[in-house]
């Protein structure tokens, strides 16, 4: 039959992973909130580089409709040239002309520079082609990975929360008592210490030989002098002593 103090550890250990899950499934939301800040992040920088290139293609559309505009525009100047019935006639049609010309010029000047962009961001797209292409992808997985765990996560609690009782009801009344009190005080959640070095775990203070031996060689119950746990040593190590 397991001992008091081994069943205390094990009521403690259960009570450990319950708070270190409670905590999980609290935070989750904000955990899956800085997942997506993340995430965007990444994104945005290649979303940045797609857009500025579907804005580039937009803008040397437009100026190449208002090119063929210019040039309807143009073949009716100059017909107004040729008809022209005197100065004034002609002078306008030359005006129109010549202004009509320097704002072709000036749309092809900028539909270079807008190609000039198209052809950068589209380097840029294809040396980062895989992210591209698995940008959604890896967010689904990301996303599904994360709502995996904290699935796994809420059973786990489930399951924990209902063994618990029966780990706690083969406790001495006194003594599960005296572990309630001290887990609900500590901050730490911690009522049960596995002595460390020589020292309590919780607390750090060296424990006086005279404690450790009767630690390693008895499952009485002892509790730390400084923080009040209850103090074990992890069998393993008391085997190790002992042998
Ligand atoms: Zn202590």
């Amino acid at each position: 039959m397991k001992s008091d103090l081994s069943k205390l550890v094990e009521l403690q250990k259960t009570d450990s992973r319950i708070r270190e899950l409670k905590e999980n499934v609290e935070t989750a939301k904000d955990r899956r909130a800085e997942l997506e800040a993340e995430f965007e992040t990444h994104a945005s920088s290649i979303r940045e580089v797609q857009n500025k290139k579907s804005n580039a293609e937009s803008r040397k559309s437009e100026l190449e409709n208002s090119i063929e505009e210019s040039k309807a525009s143009l073949e009716r100047a100059n017909r107004n040239l040729t008809t022209a019935q005197d100065q004034k006639q002609y002078e306008a049609a030359m005006r129109e002309i010549d202004s009509l010309n320097k704002q072709i010029t000036k749309h092809e000047t900028e539909i270079l520079e807008q190609m000039e962009i198209i052809d950068e961001t589209q380097g840029v797209l294809d040396e980062r082609s895989e992210e591209v292409a698995n940008l959604d992808s890896d967010w689904e997985e990301k996303q599904s990975g994360f709502e995996k765990i904290l699935r796994s996560e809420k059973r786990e609690l489930k399951k924990l929360e209902s063994e618990r009782a029966s780990v706690f009801e083969g406790i001495a009344p006194q003594l599960a008592a005296i572990y309630n009190r001290l887990i609900t005080r500590s901050r730490d959640g911690l009522a049960v210490a596995e002595v460390v070095e020589g020292a309590c775990s919780a607390c750090f203070m060296s424990l006086r030989k005279q404690m450790i031996v009767l630690l390693r060689t008895t499952d009485e119950i002892y509790t730390c002098e400084s923080c009040a746990r209850i103090l074990y040593i992890d069998t393993e190590e008391k085997s190790e002593a002992s042998a």
